[in-house]
């Protein structure tokens, strides 16, 4: 988005692009034997500006990421609507969750049991319950967040038994790969512990949304199981921060 770029022209990108990645989630669905309902499209909103959210919105966009709880709220009295749907997506600090709960529909970047014990603190605070997404670290990077995938299912365990939090599902990212092949491997992975999980059948713990696949690579998550996308530079374009 250069600086003479008019609102229009991007606006037009915005649409263009968008048209693309639904052509590209319905044919990902199709292959994969499920439909184009069946797989969410979150836009992940990090550094672009309201007008250019608010664009996306009305081309019937329904759900939004950011990474950082500051940034959602500076842009969430400009959104229309206001209340569109909002998650976290990006490492969350235990003293920013009394700003998030409040805000957002789900936590989906939840990595420690002790974020998950804030959240849960500060939800009966403020009598509610908040639907959370546990990460998951499936390629084992040091430098990503995320449980390891040795110790998942006891996380798993012990956040059930937080009663203001609801487990949804799981989160990852995995590792930058050179080829589909290989980043499907880790979906693959991802979708089978989130497939072991549900069919344990844990108390409190509903295996519904499995959020992977990002602009790179979201056909590829998809066709490995994912049934929630999180796009941003294929719909927005390139960040500038
Ligand atoms: C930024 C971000 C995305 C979107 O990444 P793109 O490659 O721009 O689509 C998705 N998920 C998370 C957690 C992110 O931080």
């Amino acid at each position: 988005m250069t600086e003479n770029c008019s609102p229009e022209a991007v606006f037009k990108d915005i649409r263009e692009n968008y048209k693309e990645i639904t052509e590209r989630i319905n044919e990902a669905a199709i292959k994969s034997g499920r439909k184009y309902e069946d797989i969410r499209f979150m836009a992940v909103t990090k550094t672009v500006q309201p007008i250019f959210i608010n664009y996306a919105l009305s081309l019937g966009i329904d759900l939004i990421g950011e990474n950082k709880v500051q940034e959602l709220i500076s842009k969430t009295e400009s959104l229309i609507p206001a209340d569109v749907e909002k998650h976290i997506i990006g490492h969350l600090q235990t003293n920013k969750v009394i700003k998030a709960v409040p805000l957002v529909s789900v936590i989906q970047s939840v990595d420690s049991i002790k974020l998950a014990g804030e959240i849960d603190r500060v939800s009966e605070k403020l009598q509610k319950n908040t639907d959370i997404l546990l990460e998951i670290n499936i390629g084992g990077e040091e430098s990503k967040t995320g449980f390891p995938v040795d110790g998942f299912e006891e996380a798993v365990c012990k956040a059930a038994e937080f009663k203001h939090i609801r487990v949804k599902g799981i989160m990852t990212i995995p590792p930058i790969c050179s080829s589909s092949d290989e980043a499907r491997k880790f979906f693959y992975k991802a979708h089978k512990i989130f497939v072991d999980i549900a069919d344990k059948n844990i108390d409190n713990i509903d295996m519904n949304i499995l959020s992977m696949g990002m602009s790179s690579d979201y056909s590829e998550a998809i066709a490995e199981g994912a049934n929630l996308v999180r796009v941003g530079t294929a719909l927005f374009g390139r960040r500038r921060y």
